[in-house]
């Protein structure tokens, strides 16, 4: 289990403003949290506190009961904290099979690329010799990098906007992918996303605004309170008439 206690982040400057604000949270194995809300609420950043790519002001960051608050990227990402970039990585003169096999590294017997593959929806005969460039599409290249991270076997799997840059008919292929990685693989998966579709995948939904926890419950109910408030969750405003 991955918790935050009263995790607070301040930016240092003449005025230094406070972009998360005494945020508590408990992310549990094997579950899927899609984290919504306006932009500039502060879901980047609680992504970056997690990873280690900020440090918070204040409070106290768990893994398994184990204090991580200080750990580095490296030290996070060993103990199995990954994260996937808004626009993935492309790697000149490395094929997908390479890619895959160097994020299975340290579990090669356990990973079948080819099966990865699969599970992303995409087949493996048509993709392990692919080059990892601009060859591969948006949603392609989106699905290598989900693949990847489950190639780390890892125990908390963060996605900041996977939706962005991706057409509406991978995205919906998109959907079905974490739907399926959520059955099989015990990552916990933790979704930023805008995105209904995505929303519908949750076990639970958290709504940040202005630095703050403003929402957090099942999926059922959240969405149910979105349907019927005035004041929606999403960044669109709704246009009532
Ligand atoms: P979201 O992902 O919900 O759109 P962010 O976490 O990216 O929101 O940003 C939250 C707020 O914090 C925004 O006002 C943003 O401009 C500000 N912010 C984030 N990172 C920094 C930074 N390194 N320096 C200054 N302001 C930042
Ligand atoms: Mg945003
Ligand atoms: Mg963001």
């Amino acid at each position: 289990m991955l918790e935050l206690q009263k995790v607070s982040l301040e930016i240092q400057g003449d005025k230094g403003f406070e972009i998360l604000k005494n945020i508590n949270l408990k992310f549990y194995e094997k579950k899927i949290y899609v984290v919504t809300g306006p932009n500039g609420g502060g879901k980047s950043s609680l992504a970056k506190i997690i990873m280690g790519v900020y440090n918070p002001t204040s409070g106290q960051i768990l893994l398994d009961g184990q204090d991580i608050t200080s750990m580095s990227i490296t030290e996070r990402a060993r103990m199995g904290i990954g994260y996937a970039f808004q626009s993935p990585p492309r790697f000149k003169g490395i094929k997908v099979r390479e890619l895959l096999k160097m994020a299975a590294s340290h579990n090669p017997e356990k990973v079948n690329i080819c099966d990865l593959l699969y599970d992303v929806g995409l087949c493996a005969q048509d993709y392990l010799n692919r080059d990892v460039d601009a060859s591969l599409s948006g949603g392609e290249m989106k699905r290598i990098e989900i693949a990847t991270v489950l190639a780390r076997n890892l125990k908390i799997a963060v996605f900041d906007e996977p939706e962005a840059g991706i057409d509406l008919w991978s995205f919906q292929k998109l959907a079905e992918t974490f739907r399926n990685i959520h059955m099989k693989y015990d990552t916990t998966i933790i979704l930023i996303s805008h995105q209904e579709r995505i929303m519908e995948l949750a076990d639970e939904i958290i709504i940040m605004s202005s630095g703050m926890v403003s929402a957090q419950s099942e999926r059922d109910i959240i969405l149910a309170g979105i349907m019927n408030n005035d004041s929606c969750a999403c960044s669109t405003k709704c246009v009532k008439g």
